[in-house]
């Protein structure tokens, strides 16, 4: 599909003649053969040892070896091949907002493409995966366009929502969305532009493929919008952000809900019974009633605290570690596998952690 940038969202072909764009060679091997490579290009931001509690909004986080960040997806790609080739681990994060990073650290890359151009050609709206999808909500809001003003005050980037088919009050990014860019590394033969429908993507209740293909990476989208009054639309779009400021103080160290609700349809029928219908929002049964059967509400370990207020919160009072919030998840999940048998599923993501170290 034709882009409506002026310029489309692509990786370019390499410009000889263009320094910005020289591509660098991909063969290094270890930290610092990569950091000597990367610092040879333009246009990228390339920092060691950085804490990546600063990148995330529970402000949690030990260090990633390497930081690079960039807001031109040609960069992007050349610093993810060189990575790839060296065989470092590299994890690519938005805005930081759904993000439990291990105090640790991350032994690897941390990459993040800024890239976070919006415009529009009537309906028609196209989305770098930087913008925020705040900027992405009250742009499409101010021309008149329906389809995302029930989104307003989901904290991070674009291509994040994408990635977790964000969502609230009833509507998700999937309704609107027509189609997705994206960088797929996982080819032996480099990294290539990949595009795919909305229905290719297999979007679910927080799902999509490309969190089942961590090395397709999120360049753009192309979204499909209707005719709205731009009045009408901002009321709706205000009042659901007073209330969810209420919900989630803006300078609240959190992450969201940390586990994602259950759908009515795939409870089994004898626990679905046991739901007061009063619960039951959207055909969902929110994580939170669990949670608060199990004395989930005002849990603390550490400066790690469950809201009083909203079992399915949790956030860093102050000086909070991964590995408290860790174990609270981790508790939480046991009590209510003990209580009922059903699995709680993280919404958020790990970064920094084996598997079994999240379980331990
Ligand atoms: C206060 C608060 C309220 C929230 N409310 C909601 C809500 O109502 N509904 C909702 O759905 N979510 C909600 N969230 C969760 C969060 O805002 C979303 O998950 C958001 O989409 C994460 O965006 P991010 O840019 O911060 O991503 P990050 O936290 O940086 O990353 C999240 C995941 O996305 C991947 N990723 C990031 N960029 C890309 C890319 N370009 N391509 C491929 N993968 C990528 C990362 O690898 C990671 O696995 C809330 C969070 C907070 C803090």
């Amino acid at each position: 599909m034709k882009s409506v940038f002026e310029e489309p969202a692509q990786v370019r072909p390499p410009n000889p003649d263009e320094s910005a764009v020289r591509p660098l060679p991909v063969t290094a091997s270890g930290v610092s053969e990569v950091l000597e490579l990367l610092a040879q290009a333009d246009g990228i931001t390339l920092l060691r040892n950085v804490p990546l509690s600063h990148y995330t909004r529970f402000g949690i986080g030990g260090p990633a070896d390497l930081y690079v960040e960039t807001p031109d997806p040609a960069r992007f790609a050349e610093a993810l091949a060189i990575v790839r080739a060296s065989g470092l681990d590299s994890v690519v994060i938005g805005g930081g907002t759904n993000l439990i990073v291990a105090d640790e650290g991350f032994r690897g890359v941390c990459l993040k493409l800024t890239s976070n151009r919006i415009a529009a050609d009537g309906c028609r709206v196209e989305v770098e995966c930087g913008a925020s999808l705040q900027e992405l909500v009250d742009f499409t809001v101010q021309r008149g366009l329906k389809g995302l003003e029930t989104m307003t005050g989901i904290p991070g980037s674009a291509g994040a929502a994408i990635y977790g088919n964000a969502g609230a009050y009833g509507h998700s990014i999937q309704e609107r969305i027509r189609n997705v860019r994206f960088l797929d590394s996982s080819s032996d033969a480099g990294e290539a532009v990949r595009e795919f429908t909305n229905s290719e993507c297999r979007f679910h209740y927080r799902e999509s493929i490309f969190k089942r293909n961590k090395a397709w990476i999120i360049l753009s989208a192309v979204l499909d919008m209707e005719p709205g009054d731009p009045d009408q639309l901002r009321e709706t779009a205000d009042r659901i952000l007073s209330t969810r400021n209420r919900k989630y103080p803006p300078s609240m160290r959190c992450a969201g809900s940390i586990f994602k609700n259950f759908l009515l349809s795939e409870l089994p029928p004898h626990l679905a019974a046991e739901v007061p219908s009063t619960a039951i929002i959207e055909g969902k049964v929110p994580s939170a009633w669990f949670l608060e059967q199990v004395g989930a509400k005002g849990m603390k370990r550490g400066g790690i605290e469950v809201a009083d207020y909203h079992a399915n919160l949790i956030y860093n009072g102050g000086g909070g570690t991964a590995r408290d919030l860790v174990s609270i998840v981790n508790e939480l999940k046991e009590r209510v596998w003990q209580r009922w048998g059903i699995p709680l599923e993280e919404e958020v993501q790990y970064v920094g952690f084996a598997r079994s170290a999240r379980h331990a």
